[in-house]
């Protein structure tokens, strides 16, 4: 692919201009098609394959993932398709193998500790079935997909980017124009590597396999309802992700054999055969004699690494292309759903002339930390669950998958801080009470009749959140509006506004008598205004916020 520094051959078809161009259209590459859609905003996503996943690969979605989904209308649909294949209750343990001794409980339930954080929760959802649902919703906004092709190279220059897309089922060539790339290339990312950026981290952690094999397993569930089972024997590490009926699924092959300290135990996938997969199948489910078909095997390298920045100029990288990390933990699209989400709007506000372009870099400060901090994280649990024998030289200490979720704090020039500089990144969501840089926490609201969520109020536009003591704040926010002609949102919460049903708001958010918060679209807190701030400051924190000076 060519890089930012070379022309692309020009192509003798059409040339197609698009305000955004992705490349890749999976997991992220449909996640931002969909956002940016949800904003109005007209996208591209180039994909080599020919339709969405065929593989279920991610299964393991992150309370921040479903929040996302919940406000593009997609949980219920996404909860119904989960519970056709995913006890809803279940968890991650580990076992020396299915029929055999159990060992450790990782997790009982996927859902403990999250009560009373989020309208929503985690759920196991397979990547192929999810996959289908976003690019729907991704078209259905207006979208454009395009598969069996691919983006063979790409220039920039201060107004766009220019890339040449190659349609595989012809090998006919033409050129889309856009103002703004996202590569969401996977780990692999062609883009990242014309761009030159780096990536930091642990490196190659072993060369997996994944078997996708059928086989009645059902027996050896003994009522077991765990969505995920690490298995640890003397023939191999890995772990099962297997359906209710315990009939299909996969076993992920991370090493083999008793010594995972030598090199050749975490090379898998060197000299796999159909014989051999069976061999460590049938370790794995612990039955020598038990009937079973295997689908396919498809090696794969796990890697802990992160790029040094997201960002080269008009082209932004995004999920696998941007970090890299082992499963265990299940972090890797999770991650990358909310790079979209953090993306999305700041490409939209920039586009729509709303706010200026430095409102984009802002997604390298925000989100390059959190993707290292994350890429740490998953590396714990591969070294701690997978080969702990390796030792725990270089890895960090372990933290709780909460914080790792809605625990970490941005810290850039689309957020007014008003902590101290050397708090931590991450922290306990109930010590963050609405920080700005923070997620806008979950409180119980009635609307009418009906029962919702602060986060049900984000989404779309900056929103204004304030107190009892509200009429200012409406005029603030009246008056923010028509000086830079971006729409927020105003809710007074209680006193006559929207009912605060278990009287939580002015705690979970740390506000002040008479206090607001301001509420970015991706649902984190911008500002929190100080007891004696009047709200005609509002107008002049957004407009630095946006970037507008
Ligand atoms: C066994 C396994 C289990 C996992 N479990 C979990 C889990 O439980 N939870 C979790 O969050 N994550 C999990 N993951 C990780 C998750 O699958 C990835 O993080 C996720 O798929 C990344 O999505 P992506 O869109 O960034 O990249 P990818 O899924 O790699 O997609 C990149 C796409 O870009 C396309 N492409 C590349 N170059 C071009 C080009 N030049 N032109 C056009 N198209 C191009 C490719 O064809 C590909 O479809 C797991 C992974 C594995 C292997």
């Amino acid at each position: 692919m060519a890089n930012t520094e070379k022309r692309a051959d020009s192509p003798a078809g059409s040339t197609e201009e698009v305000p955004v161009l992705i490349v890749g259209g999976s997991l992220v590459g449909l996640t931002t098609a969909m956002l940016l859609a949800s904003h109005g905003i007209r996208s591209l996503a180039v994909e080599r394959h020919a339709g969405t996943a065929i593989h279920p690969r991610a299964g393991h979605f992150q309370i921040r993932t479903i929040e996302i989904l919940r406000q593009m209308g997609l949980e219920a649909e996404v909860r119904q398709r989960s519970r056709e294949t995913y006890d809803p209750e279940g968890g991650i343990i580990a076992v020396e193998s299915l029929a055999g001794k159990e060992i450790a409980r990782f997790i009982p339930n996927l859902n403990i500790g999250v009560d009373g954080r989020s309208p929503t929760g985690r759920i196991f959802i397979d990547q192929d079935v999810l996959e289908p649902m976003l690019r729907r919703r991704a078209e259905a906004l207006g979208a454009t997909l395009r598969y069996r092709s691919e983006v063979t190279s790409f220039e920039q220059d201060a107004d766009g980017v220019r890339a040449i897309v190659r349609d595989l089922e012809n090998g006919e060539e033409s050129e889309v124009r856009a103002k703004y790339m996202v590569a969401a290339d996977g780990n692999r990312s062609r883009v990242r590597q014309a761009l030159g950026i780096e990536k930091q981290g642990y490196g190659v952690l072993s060369n997996s396999v994944t078997i996708y094999f059928e086989a009645d397993c059902a027996p050896y569930l003994q009522g077991r309802n765990s969505g995920v089972f690490y298995v640890t024997n003397p023939m191999l590490r890995g772990f099962f992700r297997l359906n209710l009926a315990g009939q299909r699924g996969f076993l992920a092959i991370n090493s083999v054999g008793e010594d995972v300290t030598r090199d050749e135990a975490v090379n898998v996938s060197t000299g796999m055969t159909e014989e051999r997969a069976l061999e460590l199948l049938r370790a794995a489910i612990g039955v020598p004699d038990l009937s079973m078909r295997i689908r396919q095997i498809i090696p794969w390298e796990a890697e802990a690494a992160v790029a040094s920045r997201f960002q080269s100029g008009r082209v932004f990288l995004a999920g696998d292309a941007a970090h890299v990390v082992p499963p265990n933990g299940g972090f890797g699209g999770n991650t990358g759903v909310q790079d979209a989400h953090n993306l999305a709007w700041k490409l939209a506000m920039v586009l729509k002339g709303e706010a200026g372009p430095g409102l984009l870099e802002t997604y390298d400060s925000e989100r390059q930390p959190v993707g290292a901090f994350t890429v740490d994280q998953a590396y714990v649990r591969y070294a701690t669950r997978v080969v702990p024998e390796r030792g725990t030289d270089g890895v960090k200490p372990y933290v709780d998958d909460l914080i790792i979720e809605i625990g970490y704090q941005y810290r850039s020039s689309a957020i007014a801080a008003d902590g101290p500089a050397e708090e931590p990144l991450f922290m306990h969501p109930d010590e963050l009470q609405g920080r700005p840089g923070s997620r806008a926490p979950h409180v119980v609201l009635r609307r009418g009749s009906e029962l919702i969520s602060t986060l049900d109020l984000f989404g779309r536009h900056f929103v204004v959140l304030s107190g009892t003591d509200a009429r200012e704040w409406r005029e603030g926010t009246e008056d923010a509006v028509k000086a830079l002609g971006v729409p927020i949102d105003f809710w007074q919460i209680g006193a006559g506004g929207l009912v605060d049903v278990y009287e939580r708001f002015p705690e979970a958010y740390g506000l002040a008598p008479g206090g607001a918060v301001l509420v970015r679209p991706d649902g984190f807190v911008a500002w929190r205004a100080a007891p004696d701030e009047p709200p005609s400051a509002l107008t002049k924190t957004l407009s630095s916020i946006l970037s507008r000076t």
